[in-house]
């Protein structure tokens, strides 16, 4: 996918007759005293420009929380927006990750889906990264079901997962990995699903570690839940940066999804790290002997968590086998499933 993109600007650049703006490029990056557009002429594309936000159109109010990347403010820019500042470590070379941050910045715009937070833009000029997306209304998933507590009927969490599926499936059909899918990148707006942060994963490349908020491993809680075997097995210490996401690992993060709605809560909960990392990477599941679901619904958790990553369904499928349940079944079944302990697990 990152080649066809790459043709896709190029093509659109060396067509393209217009100089750009604060657009980054290679000469901009060692001297960003000029504007680039000096010495660099025609090179970026219109394209490119149109994604390029004016860090002082910008209006920022009031800090809506913090995550590992960066800062998300309430913001207005032509209208309601959110805007997430990346917290940029100035000390670091950003020549690469930049690029590549860049280049999938230019695939977001192809987004337009209803399941999907809608992309804007972005200011690309280092130190000021940021991204803009319309601003979600509802609350998370997370929200809903770690915090309040609230209880998702087998009915409700078929709906809300056919529309993560819908809208994963696109974003995988645009050759877009989320990297990052779980529940705090789930709005729920009046029932409809809205999936943020698609493949923003690698800027934290260009970020500092926010291990403050983690333990030891530098690993933000509620995190490993989501990765897939391969991911654990990849995992080291400070190398997070470097794991291999793939489509499938974006399937197994979804099992988990899967798992948070009809349980309430999160698997291998309240195990450390350690435990968990030695677990996943070794095959071993979360058990599902006290989860009162159907066979169907169990079978797709274990799909989406197969070990071997290329036994694992793509989206499409998952819709299909999602729309295949039976409806008496899922009537009959607990409107809410068991052992919905009330720790809170942040
Ligand atoms: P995380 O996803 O780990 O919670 P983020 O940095 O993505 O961290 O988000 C920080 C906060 O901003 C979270 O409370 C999140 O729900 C909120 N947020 C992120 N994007 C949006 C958005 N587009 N609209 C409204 N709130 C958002
Ligand atoms: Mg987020």
């Amino acid at each position: 996918a990152r080649s066809i993109v790459d043709k896709d600007e190029l093509t659109a650049s060396n067509k393209s007759e217009m100089s750009v703006r604060s657009v980054g490029t290679p000469l901009e990056r060692h001297d960003s005293r000029h504007d680039a557009s000096d010495r660099w002429p025609r090179q970026n594309s219109l394209s490119m420009k149109e994604w390029d936000i004016p860090y002082d159109e910008l209006k920022l109010f009031e800090v809506i929380g913090t995550g590992r990347f960066g800062t998300v403010y309430r913001g207005s820019w032509h209208g309601a927006v959110a805007v997430k500042l990346l917290h940029v470590n100035a000390l670091s070379d950003h020549t690469a990750p930049l690029d590549t941050f860049k280049h999938e910045v230019a695939t977001f715009r192809k987004t337009r889906h209803e399941n999907l937070v809608l992309f804007m833009g972005a200011c690309m000029k280092p130190p000021r990264l940021a991204i803009v997306t319309s601003l979600c209304k509802g609350m998370t998933l997370y929200t809903h079901i770690h915090l309040r507590k609230d209880k998702f009927t087998a009915n409700k969490s078929v709906i809300v997962a056919q529309q993560i599926s819908q809208g994963m499936g696109y974003l995988h059909a645009r050759g877009i990995v989320h990297k990052d899918l779980k529940t705090k990148n789930i709005f729920l707006e009046n029932g409809k699903v809205v999936i943020t942060d698609f493949g923003l994963f690698s800027v934290t490349k260009l970020c500092f570690g926010n291990n403050a908020r983690g333990d030891s491993l530098g690993i933000p809680p509620g995190w490993l839940c989501y990765l897939a075997p391969e991911l654990h097995r990849a995992l080291r210490p400070i190398a997070s940066l470097h794991l291999p996401f793939s489509k499938a690992t974006d399937v197994y993060a979804f099992g988990t999804v899967w798992y948070e709605l009809l349980c309430g809560e999160y698997p291998f909960k309240g195990q450390p790290p350690e435990a968990v990392i030695w677990q996943v990477g070794k095959g071993v599941k979360q058990s599902l002997n006290n989860m009162q679901a159907s066979r169907d619904i169990k079978d797709i958790l274990m799909l989406c968590w197969a070990y071997r990553s290329s036994e694992r369904p793509d989206f499409p499928h998952l819709l299909s086998t999602l729309e295949k349940l039976p409806r008496k079944r899922l009537a009959r079944s607990p409107s809410h499933p068991v052992h919905l302990s009330r720790s809170a697990d942040s």
